[in-house]
């Protein structure tokens, strides 16, 4: 028998295939703007730069400095360039940081925006933003940060690096394996959840061999779409939390964080949720998720747990006490204890 339910509609207007960047001057117009500002990692200047050239008679500015964790001061320094320029519309290419910035400049002004993911993350198809003032991290929803248009362009994603497509479609991969078990998870949702949870295990090591394969890099970005919905549209769980903590307090890399701590998240829930994991289980082939996350990581040649991405053996206690002060609802109890064990485990990196 289906839960009973509670659904709000899937957000944004979304453009996907393959050469998609050429509507974004039309898709500023629909969107009413006629003065776009730009925004970028550094790392990303070169399509920036493109793009810029491309919307040449619509451009009022751009900001090549996006950077991880949307720090305010960063913020700040966008938001007196955009009022300067008179930008009427943002337009963001990149992952999760060049979209962070967008999405904080929106709260900031309402202007409409247009995103251009170049990463798995799955940013642009929430209203969520996290934001890092004086070193402290904090996450809020609010619906002026959801982007209206996004637009996937496949091609745009060829050149993603081997590591960056491990550990970002991981960070995609934990949003559907909390969908799977959250509190108000709902049929729709789990579906898509599911069948994005197919695609990456199939495609993610699949573009290890093959890191050009048009069709497969399709399909990996159309899994993070749902995957980025599914984080939209049902509450997060220890995991989120996790990757939170482990981030806004030890400044653990975002998506590697994510991928490292995968395996021990879903193996700490596993025992309470086996049906609602089964699927995922089923599609590692393996006798549970957590066993299925870990060999993929592998697979994908992740970093070797939490201490191969820089956290410090002697902050696991810490870590535990951030972790259980407030814990998000999970479908486990959440305390000290055995969380302190999990970080360990974690941290050591062994099978679960
Ligand atoms: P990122 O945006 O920092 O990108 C990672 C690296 O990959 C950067 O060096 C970037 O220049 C490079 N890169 C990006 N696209 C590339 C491409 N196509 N080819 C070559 N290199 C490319 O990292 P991310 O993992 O996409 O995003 C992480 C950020 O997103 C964090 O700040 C996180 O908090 C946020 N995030 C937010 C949400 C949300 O819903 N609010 C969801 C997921 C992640």
């Amino acid at each position: 028998m289906i839960r009973p339910f509670n659904f709000s509609g899937l957000p944004s207007r979304v453009l996907f295939g393959s050469g998609t960047i050429a509507n974004v001057a039309q898709e500023i117009r629909n969107l009413g703007g006629q003065r776009a500002f730009v925004i970028s990692t550094a790392g990303r200047l070169q399509q920036a730069s493109m793009l810029c050239v491309q919307l040449h008679g619509m451009l009022a500015g751009s900001f090549p400095g996006a950077v991880m964790h949307t720090p305010a001061d960063v913020t700040e320094r966008a938001l007196e360039e955009l009022t300067e320029v008179r930008g009427d519309c943002l337009v963001a290419i990149g992952g999760g940081s060049a979209i962070g910035l967008s999405k904080a400049l929106a709260l900031r002004t309402d202007l409409p925006q247009l995103v251009l993911p170049t990463t798995y993350a799955g940013s642009e198809a929430t209203s969520i933003l996290g934001e890092t003032t004086a070193g402290q991290k904090t996450t809020l929803r609010d619906a002026r940060v959801l982007p209206e248009t996004v637009i996937y362009d496949v091609n745009l994603t060829l050149e993603l690096p081997d590591q960056v497509t491990a550990t970002s479609g991981l960070n995609a991969m934990a949003h559907a394996v909390e969908a799977l078990y959250a509190q108000d998870r709902n049929p729709l949702i789990s579906t898509l959840a599911c069948r994005a949870l197919d695609l990456l295990v199939a495609g993610l090591p699949e573009l290890r061999r093959t890191p050009r394969d048009q069709q497969v890099r399709g399909d990996v970005l159309y899994a993070a779409w749902l995957c980025g919905l599914s984080l939209h549209s049902v509450g997060m769980s220890l995991h989120h939390k996790v990757c939170h903590v482990l981030g806004g307090a030890f400044q653990l890399p975002h998506a590697e964080t994510h991928a490292v701590m995968l395996p021990y998240s879903v193996q700490y829930n596993e025992a309470a949720v086996p049906d609602l994991l089964a699927p995922l289980a089923y599609a590692t082939q393996r006798q549970s998720a957590a066993q299925g996350l870990y060999a993929l990581g592998q697979t994908l040649a992740i970093p070797r747990g939490l201490k191969a991405i820089g956290m410090a053996y002697d902050s696991l206690d810490r870590a535990a006490s951030l972790i259980t002060e407030k814990p998000y609802w999970n479908p486990t109890l959440v305390s000290y204890e055995p969380i302190r064990a999990m970080l360990e485990h974690a941290w050591h990196g062994t099978a679960p």
